[in-house]
């Protein structure tokens, strides 16, 4: 027999993945599923991105490219940042990876290990906090609230630091919440860190998707002194369609990027050679098909947040960016639905899976209990059918 290692036994598996898998499995079985997990867009890849990566494949572009990503991919990146917020930086501060939960493994390997610390805020995405784990870094969570806006403050940020604290994990647009730091909000919380040791990552991944008055910061050019000391994490999964693809990204001290490509030459050699000629074409392609699909995602933010608000007992604050509605289900603990009695997030979406077929993630999983995440990543038809059913089934709770 093999037994499996300390670190396998360690971590666990992606609840999102995990809720995404349990509503194909349902659907295999011929059960309908007005399935709300994963926060993956259903729409198509624009299909200018899927020429191009055609083309790659049959022009031959098919074998190993360098391990961080091709110069032209870098170089699409670095046009991409510099256009969009004036951030310049050359091929030595860039590195592709399989995806941005790729890219953020990576710099946590490249940066801390046993006995560092690394401050997480919760909600966090689900990722997180084993990611850290597994490069043998405590995380050191910070309870954020609704009330607050799920927002950590300054205040909040120097009780944790502590002589070990090497990192500060910041995700803005926020998933599982929606909230967004405004600027001067990201700048006070930057400073706190200005005299300590601890560098930042920020996970940008929903920069393109920022509803009405928010608007998404690039954290690195916040203060002249921040772009040795923070690592830009993005991808094009969430704003181009592509999750499939694996595109994701880190910007950072040419270090620090070193560091994570010699990791990731040891690991997976490179990131797919089709994909970043995919990447570049939407990378350097039109836009519209970006504004297109937030236009459309902001009409079901609208719908999600109207219909949620108006079923009593639950309460949510309005997603400001990304495409995850983050409510309050604590009042249905202790309430008996059918024969199963509700306790925690978990056996509330557990219950509401298999009694009316509507598949959220729970709070827990995220580091909030009394919490359900629902992607409004799907069709606006799914979208009230499914919050049709939470609405009928939530007053079955006695
Ligand atoms: N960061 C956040 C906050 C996310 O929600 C996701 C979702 N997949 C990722 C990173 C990773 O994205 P991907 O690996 O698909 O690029
Ligand atoms: N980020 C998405 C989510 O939170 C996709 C799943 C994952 O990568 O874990 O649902």
């Amino acid at each position: 027999m093999i037994r499996t290692s300390k670190l396998a036994g360690s971590i666990q598996p992606s609840a999102t993945l995990a809720a995404g898998a349990k509503a194909r499995q349902l659907r295999a079985a011929g059960k309908a599923v007005y399935d709300f997990s994963l926060g993956e867009p259903d729409f198509d890849t624009p299909k200018h991105i899927c020429e191009a990566a055609a083309k790659a494949a049959l022009d031959g572009h098919t074998h190993y490219t360098p391990a961080g990503g091709t110069a032209e991919v870098k170089a699409a990146i670095a046009r991409w940042y510099k256009k969009r917020y004036g951030y310049e930086f050359g091929a030595e501060n860039v590195i592709v990876s399989n995806g941005a939960k790729h890219s953020i493994h990576n710099a946590l390997a490249a940066t801390v290990g046993p006995g560092d610390e690394v401050v997480i805020p919760t909600p966090y995405w689900v990722s997180y906090s084993d990611l850290v784990g597994m490069t043998g870094a405590t995380p050191v969570l910070v309870h954020t609230t609704a009330a607050g806006g799920f927002k950590m403050t300054p205040a909040q940020l120097r009780a944790a630091l502590s002589p070990r604290t090497r990192m500060l994990m910041l995700n803005s647009p926020n998933n599982p919440t929606g909230s967004v730091y405004t600027r001067a909000e990201l700048e006070a919380l930057v400073d706190a860190l200005q005299d300590t040791d601890a560098a930042i990552l920020s996970d940008e991944i929903y920069e393109q998707l920022t509803f009405g008055d928010a608007k998404p910061t690039c954290t690195a050019l916040l203060r002249p002194w921040l772009r040795d000391r923070t690592i830009t994490i993005s991808g094009a999964s969430k704003s181009y369609a592509m999750t499939g693809w694996r595109m994701g990204w880190a910007v950072g001290p040419a270090a620090v990027v070193k560091a994570m490509d010699t990791i990731q030459s040891q690991e997976t050699s490179c990131p797919s050679s089709v994909s970043q000629a995919g990447l570049i074409a939407a990378l350097d392609g039109p836009q519209e098909c970006v504004a297109e699909m937030r236009t459309e995602f902001a009409a079901r933010r609208e719908l999600t947040v109207s219909r949620l608000k108006a079923m009593p007992g639950l309460s949510l604050p309005v997603p400001d960016g990304a495409f995850y509605a983050f409510f309050d289900v604590s009042g249905f603990f202790g309430k008996t639905f059918g024969d199963k009695t509700v306790t925690d997030s978990v056996t509330f979406c557990a219950a509401l899976l298999e009694q009316a077929h509507v598949n959220l993630v729970p709070g827990a999983a995220f580091g909030a209990e009394g919490f359900a995440r629902m992607s409004f990543a799907c069709g606006r038809p799914t979208i009230e059918a499914g919050l049709a059913r939470l609405a009928e089934w939530l007053p079955t709770g006695k």
